[in-house]
């Protein structure tokens, strides 16, 4: 027996572990500074930690509240109600649940390219069609409705990432409405707000109570610095509310994950420095980094440097991991996550040093 024909499905390829790079170079991990997947360079919540510890010795029993919990505590903090909020393993979980919610076979999703591969993953894995909407460097990856508008023919999702991986633009609110509009009533809209901690711009979550056509993607593992424990949700209209219990994995996320997830919600000054960090660090990118940047609203910076695995590649010799961005179809660029401002700093130097020997 065989796996099915799973030609047309790609692997997801994340950014490089550090562990991964120091064996390689045979350097210590410790002088590596990973900026390569956006994660939060604070680490957990210190209260994360702790509700972790706390329920770690129980995790034999299967989950109990926890998840009924988080739910709540989610739709007070949003204002919606507690079948709106769907929890799930990472915002990728909540794109499966979403795609398994919406996708007949053969139904398509329009997703932007560049964008997280994710969408077209899950599109592909329940039996959907991928359609893509182009974002361009010229314009600084601007987002409005008119580029999704141009592309779109009757699909059942229209992705919208904002701020965008791996740009860091946005689409302003007004835009989204105008998608949700023109593609009413056989069209979700779904806005992954996965860095929306870090942006200057609202929320779409009203939107969701507003309309019966708009989702938003939300996630633990940026700001609030929980990207190991797979933990993430998504508001849905007050319709879908009922599928989730039909289409979600048994238990739907994991005891600890939730734990830490509800004790991260309470920590608001952990959130509130990764997010000024992010905002300081990414500033900073952009201003001192000798090459063209795009203006970002996330906790990363896509740079214009050439030969992007080439810079990549050298960076890794002096010890900085960033991505390279030829798998997100921008051979010329390469994506850096912001890091603590000690590690930001040192690391612009050395991406400096780089791109000067590279002349
Ligand atoms: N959306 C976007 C735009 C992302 O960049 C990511 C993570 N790289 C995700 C969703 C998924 O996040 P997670 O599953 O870790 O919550």
């Amino acid at each position: 027996m065989e796996p099915r024909d799973l030609s047309d499905h790609s692997p997801y390829v994340p950014g490089r572990g550090v562990e991964e790079v120091a064996r390689e170079r045979g350097l210590d991990p410790d002088d590596l500074i990973k900026l390569s997947s956006n994660e939060n360079p604070h680490g957990p919540s210190p209260a994360a930690v702790e509700a972790i510890r706390e329920h770690a010795d129980r995790v034999n029993q299967y989950p109990k509240s926890s998840h009924t919990d988080l739910t709540a505590k989610i739709a007070e903090r949003w204002g919606v109600d507690d079948e709106q909020v769907w929890v799930s393993p990472g915002a990728d979980g909540s794109i499966d649940y979403l795609s398994r919610a919406a996708l007949e076979p053969g139904d398509e999703a329009l997703v932007p390219s560049p964008g997280f591969a994710y969408y077209a993953m899950s599109t592909r894995y329940h039996h959907g069609e991928v359609t893509e909407y182009a974002l361009t460097p010229d314009d600084g990856f601007a987002q409005d409705a008119e580029t999704v508008l141009r592309a779109y023919g009757g699909e059942r999702i229209v992705y919208v990432t904002s701020p965008h991986n791996p740009s860091g633009s946005t689409m302003p609110l007004d835009e989204v409405e105008a998608i949700a509009d023109a593609t009413a009533p056989e069209t979700l809209v779904v806005v992954d707000e996965a860095y929306g901690e870090f942006a200057d711009v609202d929320s779409a979550i009203p939107l969701v109570d507003e309309r019966d056509d708009v989702a938003v993607l939300r996630t633990f593992s940026k700001a609030y610095g929980l990207a190991g424990l797979r933990i993430g949700y998504s508001v849905v209209p007050e319709a879908w509310g009922e599928a989730y219990a039909r289409v979600n994995t048994p238990f739907a996320a994991n005891e600890l994950a939730c734990r830490a997830a509800l004790a991260a919600l309470d920590d608001a000054d952990h959130v509130e420095q990764s997010v000024e960090t992010a905002r300081w660090a990414r500033e900073h990118i952009e201003s001192e980094l000798d090459a063209p940047t795009v203006d970002s609203a996330g906790n990363f910076v896509l740079a214009a440097v050439g030969d992007g695995e080439r810079v990549a590649e050298a960076a890794q010799e002096r010890g900085v991991i960033i991505r390279d961005c030829t798998s997100f179809g921008l051979p010329e660029h390469v994506r850096i996550s912001t890091g603590t401002r000690e590690e930001t700093r040192e690391a612009v130097d050395l991406l400096n040093e780089t791109l000067a020997d590279l002349e």
